[in-house]
């Protein structure tokens, strides 16, 4: 192949829509070669730091993003931020072709009053703070609390109380950052609530994260009777079996003796939040009861009630970054595209692209129709590509962390994992380039 066939493509963000976007390329174009650019010296996004730490089997996807990684036409260059070391407007100009894959990582705002007050931590931070994301690090939530309301019915939510509720023994296989353990678990939190303003049936947590919510150890998880059907209706055939499994669970939960565990997780459905309480701090939430109508439209009754807390943590959505010079649609927080494309030779994919929707594996659907899109679009230019971006890499003097220095950063958290834990990971970005810069270790 000559250089002017070469197909060059620069994906911003190392999630798994950016890697899925490189393993389609590649596997379809064989003249394609991809650098895949992330402002972290480690791979992976939400895989590393969003996906619970005790949830290991499912952050095992990474094996998958390393095959790819380790290709000969593909290059991982981290601790490399498009926007501040380097802009759109110059990948365009290398590039033939350029694939933002930044996800989501900012909370949808909850545009309620007081939801400023100091307790009030949405999931992206609280997440990203116990899985050791060095944005969130030193976040410092203040956990010496006995109430805490999360708000949301979605898989973050259930992953947030979960977190919350399990033993130091239950997350001794887990990667939970080591100063959150040291907060969370000895924290003197006996009730949390999770609310959602629809109902049981609605809800969008799937049947084996519910499920776990009632093998809890520590903590009780009870749900209200008054608040579930006898039975599932209106639901799409292909919907009925999880929802079925769903209520069978939630009907166990009602079993559940309030205050029978240390903790107990109160499941509250046709619960909206008005406003949080407090002076400064939260010291509690207003909700208002709900119904859903015949069309799935959330109403409220004007009925308020009062929850007691001093921390809430909403599981409502996530927004992108905007980028310099790349359009945003501020509504939906995401970059407007047709199908992936964004403009000439600029498109999207994966969070960035259509909102926090779907699972992993949505990403790589997602992912191989945008692929398919560019290889129809774009053809080779004999731009500068990987070289033009080393050439000014090295006249900025970045210090870019390359998949081999990521392995080092790997191999220092897992030598550092105490017991059965598989890692214990740097939560901050000098600490990983301590490891990187190591002359002693290379
Ligand atoms: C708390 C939580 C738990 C989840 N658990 C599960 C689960 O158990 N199972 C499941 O199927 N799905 C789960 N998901 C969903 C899954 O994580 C997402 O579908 C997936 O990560 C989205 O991939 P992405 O590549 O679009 O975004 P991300 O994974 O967010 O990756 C984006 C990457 O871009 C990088 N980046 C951002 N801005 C820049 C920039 N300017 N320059 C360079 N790099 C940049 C980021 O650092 C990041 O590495 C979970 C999501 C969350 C939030």
């Amino acid at each position: 192949m000559s250089e002017d066939e070469t197909l060059w493509v620069a994906v911003v963000g190392a999630g798994p829509a950016g890697y899925y976007t490189a393993e389609a390329l590649t596997k379809a174009n064989e003249n394609a070669r991809v650098d895949i650019l992330e402002k972290l010296p480690t791979p992976y996004g939400l895989i590393r730091g969003g996906v619970a730490p005790d949830h290991q089997s499912i952050k095992n996807v990474s094996r998958r993003y390393e095959k790819t990684s380790l290709q000969d036409n593909v290059r991982f260059l981290g601790n490399l931020e498009i926007g501040r070391d380097l802009s759109i407007a110059e990948l365009m100009e290398l590039y033939d072709a350029v694939v933002i894959a930044t996800g989501a990582p900012h909370d949808r705002g909850l545009n309620i009053p007081g939801a400023d007050k100091a307790g009030v931590v949405g999931s992206a931070a609280f997440v990203g703070w116990y899985n050791s994301h060095p944005d969130f690090a030193d976040l410092e939530p203040d956990l010496k609390v006995d109430s805490v309301v999360v708000i949301g019915n979605g898989n973050v939510a259930v992953d947030v109380v979960r977190v919350l509720a399990k033993t130091a023994e239950e997350m001794a296989h887990s990667d939970l950052a080591p100063y959150a353990a040291n907060v969370i678990h000895p924290a003197p939190i006996k009730d949390i609530y999770m609310c959602g303003r629809r109902g049981p049936i609605d809800a969008k947590f799937t049947t084996k994260e519910l499920g776990e919510l009632g093998q809890l150890t520590h903590c009780s998880t009870v749900a209200r009777a008054d608040q579930l059907p006898g039975e599932v209706t209106g639901v799409a055939d292909k919907e009925l079996g999880a929802k079925v499994k769903n209520l069978n669970h939630l009907k166990a939960f009602v079993e559940n003796n309030p205050g029978g565990k240390p903790r107990t997780l109160h499941m509250e459905f046709y619960a909206r939040p008005v406003e949080i309480l407090g002076d400064d701090r939260v010291s509690g939430i207003r909700l208002e009861r709900t119904t859903v109508d015949a069309e799935g439209h959330c109403i409220g009754s004007g009925e308020m009630f009062d929850v007691a807390c001093q921390m809430v943590v909403p599981c409502i959505g996530y927004r992108s970054e905007e980028i310099d010079g790349v359009a945003f649609h501020q509504d939906w927080g995401l970059f407007p595209n047709d199908e992936g494309h964004i403009s000439d030779h600029l498109y999207t994919v994966g969070w960035a692209k259509r909102g926090p929707s779907g699972t992993i594996g949505t990403n790589r659907t997602d992912a191989i129709a945008v692929s398919a899109l560019i290889l129809a679009e774009v053809t080779a230019h004999g731009k500068p590509g990987g070289r033009g971006l080393d050439a000014l890499i090295e006249a900025r003097s970045l210090n870019i962390v390359r998949f081999k220095d990521w392995k080092k950063i790997e191999a220092a958290e897992e030598k550092a994992a105490l017991g059965v834990a598989p890692r214990v990971k740097f939560a901050h970005i000098s600490d990983m380039m301590d490891i990187v810069n190591d002359k002693n270790d290379s």
